[in-house]
Parts: structure tokens; C-alpha cells; sequence
């Protein structure tokens, strides 16, 4: 019975392998950071666990850290930055 179950979604699956592609393609979300990604990309490191020095200070600091590169840092924010990020 799950032999025939596997063979039927398995022919299922495979005509319906054109739309199931364009309906990923039309619901696929934009990446969560307007910068794009990459990997200075803070979004982009946490995803991958990198360590990102400004959440790391912010946490420090008990100050939210940014939801992306392009959120604007808060005043406190930048007071907590100055010593490690010199410029
Ligand atoms: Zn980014």
C-alpha cells in the first residue's frame, strides 16, 4: 500500500513539476536585508552564525540590535559603537 501511495505521488510530482517550480518562483521572499546580502551583511551573518560585532556590543550595552544594514542606529546606539568602530 505505501509502495503504491510513493508511486502515485511520485507520478504526481512529476507532472506537476512545471507549475510547482513557477509557484515557488512567484512566492519566493525578497532577502530579508535591502543591502542584498553578503558578508559584511549583518542579516547574512547572523543566518549563518557568523559573529557580528555590533550585535555583540549592542547585547553588551542591553540595546536592540538592528534589524538590517540599513536600520538607522539610535543615538545610544552609536555612543555604544564609538570605541570599537573608530570613524
Ligand atoms: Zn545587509
Amino acid at each position: 500500500m505505501n509502495q503504491q501511495n510513493y508511486k502515485n505521488t511520485k507520478k504526481i510530482n512529476k507532472n506537476t513539476n512545471k507549475k510547482t517550480k513557477v509557484t515557488l518562483k512567484s512566492s519566493y521572499k525578497p532577502y530579508p536585508c535591502p543591502c542584498g546580502g553578503g558578508q559584511s551583511c549583518i542579516v547574512n551573518r547572523r543566518e549563518v552564525g557568523d559573529w557580528v560585532h555590533e550585535d555583540d556590543v549592542f547585547r553588551k550595552a542591553n540595546l536592540p540590535i538592528r534589524k538590517n544594514c540599513y536600520t538607522a542606529h539610535s543615538q545610544n546606539q552609536l555612543n555604544a559603537m564609538r570605541p570599537y568602530f573608530p570613524n
